[in-house]
Formats: C-alpha cells, sequence, structure tokens
C-alpha cells in the first residue's frame, strides 16, 4: 500500500530544506501545507526560546484509541545545503554534510502513512502527529510542549536505524558543567603568583573514571575551555561533561564520583570550583507485556520481519513521552551513521519503516488486539 516512489521523493524534499534545531520554520511551513493537503489541520505549540518555531500538532480523526507519532524535524551540524544524492539502494549526502536521515526517514514515513490512509479511505485509530523542533539539542522542543499534547494511549517515536527492532528502554542522563578558578599572573614574570587552573583541571580530568562504566553506564568529558595566551597563567577552566543509565543510583554515583574528585582536586591545590548538574531526560523501559509492545511486534512479523527488541545509550523525544505518562517506543526507519558526514539512508528500511507503522494504526488488527 505503501507507495515507495512518493516516499522517498519526499523524503528528499525534506532533506533538502535545512532545518538546523532552531530554525526550522521553513520545513514546518512544508509539513505544514502537505498536512493540509490531506485536509488535515495543525497548529505549532511549545516554542523553544530562541526557536523560530514550535512544534507541530496535528490531530487526525479515526475510530479507538488515540495513538501519537513522533518524529522530529530539526537536524544536526553540519547541515546546511544537504544535497541527496542516491546510489543503488542508498541515499548519502555529498560527504560535506550529515544527511538529516534523522531523523527525516522518521518524518517521512509519517506523512507518508498519513497520505495512504486518506487515498486509500482506510479505517485507522484516531492520531495525533507530533513533529517536534530542537530535538537535537536536549529533547527542547518537547521538553517545551503543553502537557494537553501528551494525550493518548501509546506513541510511536520513530528514530531509529532499522525497522525491525523495537527500542523499549534507554538510559537517563544529566550534564555537568564545572567552572575552575585559580589566579592569572604573567607567565614569564611573576609565575609564582599564579594559580594555574589548566593544570588542575588536567590532574582532576586525569584522576576521573569515565567512559564505558558498565553495560548500562556511560560517561564522558567532552569540553575542556580555558587560557588566553601562552604568556598568561590561565585563570579560569570550563569542563563540560554527562553521564547516563539505565540505572538512576548508577548515574547518580557516577556524577557524585566526578563532583568528589573535581572538589577533593580543586581544594587540595587552592583553586575555587562551581559545579552545576542539570538533569536532561528519566531514563524509561516498557514492560515487555505493554499493549504498544505486542502491537509493535505484529506490525513488523506482518511486513514480514523478525522483531527485535533494544534498548538504546541515547536520548530522544521517547524519553519526554514515557515521562509523562505515554508509554512510548522508538521505531526505526533506515538511518545509519547518524550525526557524521557519513551518515545515510536504506531506502528498503525507509520502506518498511512505513509498513510497521501503517500495520500498527490500522482499524482491523488494532480492534482484535484490544
Ligand atoms: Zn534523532
Amino acid at each position: 500500500m505503501i507507495n515507495k516512489k512518493r516516499l522517498i521523493n519526499t523524503f528528499k524534499t525534506l532533506i533538502r530544506i535545512d532545518s538546523l534545531a532552531y530554525k526550522e520554520a521553513k520545513v514546518m511551513a512544508y509539513l505544514g501545507k502537505e498536512l493540509k493537503k490531506l485536509g488535515i489541520r495543525s497548529t505549532f505549540q511549545g516554542r523553544p526560546a530562541g526557536g523560530e518555531v514550535g512544534s507541530l500538532i496535528a490531530d487526525v480523526p479515526g475510530q479507538g484509541k488515540r495513538i501519537l507519532l513522533n518524529a522530529h524535524v530539526d537536524t544536526v551540524t553540519p547541515g546546511k545545503k544537504i544535497k541527496p544524492i542516491q546510489d543503488g539502494k542508498y541515499i548519502f549526502s555529498d560527504g560535506k554534510t550529515v544527511l538529516g536521515a534523522d531523523d527525516k526517514t522518521g518524518v517521512a514515513v509519517i506523512l507518508e502513512v498519513l497520505r495512504v490512509l486518506k487515498e486509500k479511505k482506510l479505517k485507522h485509530l484516531r492520531l495525533k502527529v507530533i513533529f517536534t523542533v530542537a530535538e537535537e539539542t536536549g529533547l527542547v522542543g518537547a521538553r517545551c510542549l503543553p502537557k494537553r499534547v501528551f494525550n493518548g494511549e501509546f506513541c510511536i517515536t520513530l528514530d531509529h536505524d532499522r525497522p525491525n527492532e523495537i527500542v523499549y528502554k534507554a538510559p537517563a542522563q544529566q550534564n555537568i558543567t564545572v567552572k575552575i578558578y585559580g589566579k592569572s599572573a604573567h607567565a614569564g614574570i611573576h609565575p609564582e603568583l599564579g594559580l594555574n587552573a589548566i593544570k588542575i583541571a588536567s590532574i582532576a580530568i586525569a584522576k576521573m573514571r569515565f567512559g564505558r562504566i558498565d553495560s548500562e553506564t556511560t560517561s564522558n568529558i567532552g569540553i575542556i575551555e580555558g587560557g588566553k595566551a601562552t604568556n598568561i597563567i590561565p585563570d579560569r577552566v570550563v569542563i563540560r561533561g554527562e553521564a547516563r543509565s539505565h540505572n538512576p543510583k548508577k548515574l547518580e554515583r557516577e556524577i557524585e564520583q566526578m563532583k568528589r574528585v573535581l572538589t577533593e582536586i580543586c581544594a587540595k591545590y587552592g583553586a575555587r570550583v562551581k559545579i552545576k548538574v542539570e538533569k536532561v531526560y528519566h531514563s524509561f523501559e516498557i514492560k515487555k507485556s505493554a499493549q504498544v509492545l505486542k502491537l509493535a511486534s505484529r506490525a513488523i512479523i506482518k511486513a514480514g520481519l523478525k522483531p527485535v527488541y533494544k534498548q538504546t545509550g541515547g536520548g530522544s523525544d521517547a524519553n519526554i513521552f514515557n515521562a509523562a505518562g505515554i508509554p512510548t517506543v522508538i521505531l526505526g526507519s533506515g538511518m545509519h551513521q547518524v550525526h557524521t558526514t557519513k551518515e545515510y539512508a536504506n531506502i528498503n528500511e525507509i520502506i518498511k519503516g512505513a509498513e510497521v507503522v501503517l500495520n500498527m494504526i490500522l482499524g482491523g488488527d488494532n480492534e482484535k488486539a484490544n
């Protein structure tokens, strides 16, 4: 039932519209117009500070339970003037930018499914489409959504690679920002009057534990900034890091460990330190017995694939939806090597992704499953 050519053309059209985080107005205008052609009215809600536009929300009447369909429209850098290049069954960028298959494969899949429903006059469940903005900058768009949007039986977030995989478990994340204050002095004339913040930061970082902590926990120091000139003893260093875990206690433990090392080392060398910890999102785990997992699994089998349950190490809008009380699974739509200039999309997987979503929301089967 999926119109493969139309789906892939839509994907390429979406790719050609720049939509870095906070700059999504153009792509949203396109989506609003396409939905209007299907007789679907959309509104924009929860515009983040500094963003051009809010997330697109559209209700699609149907029968029975309301299902949320979600994908994000923003892409990471380098993501301006992306050129989709098809090579056989794959679509790449020209190597200078990401492709933006994350998450425009998901957006294209949802649009195609809505077109098929209308075109074939299919019976389907009630739907709420949520195209979010600013996902890549810490799920900001989803976090800005008003509470009333989180209203439905379950949610399907398309933001994953393989269409036979069901992501049911994701970690929580906390970010840590550290400012270490030393004392500046002329490095050649009065080095003994200075207190080198770079040196203190280095000692602390070398003492910290980070990387792959265990099977459900990771942490990282990703940014160090400091220093002005080689002849000035640096008086300020900023360190930014993160920790993620499926286990909230382990997440706390890793953040505490980083804080403890920093406090100890800074005290030892007489430097002042400021530490800020931010909870980015909560973890989630959907029970294997949940209806949404059964439906997803059945839809994947119906699409001729073998369902595989997966956990992820990343965060997505699904973390926000789950935290808001809507059981949300992440399904795949053929994106690979995301957040790199080698990113590509697998055409067959995009099509399968659309089949899976369509199978999940069609009337007949779902009625029986309930
Ligand atoms: Zn994504």
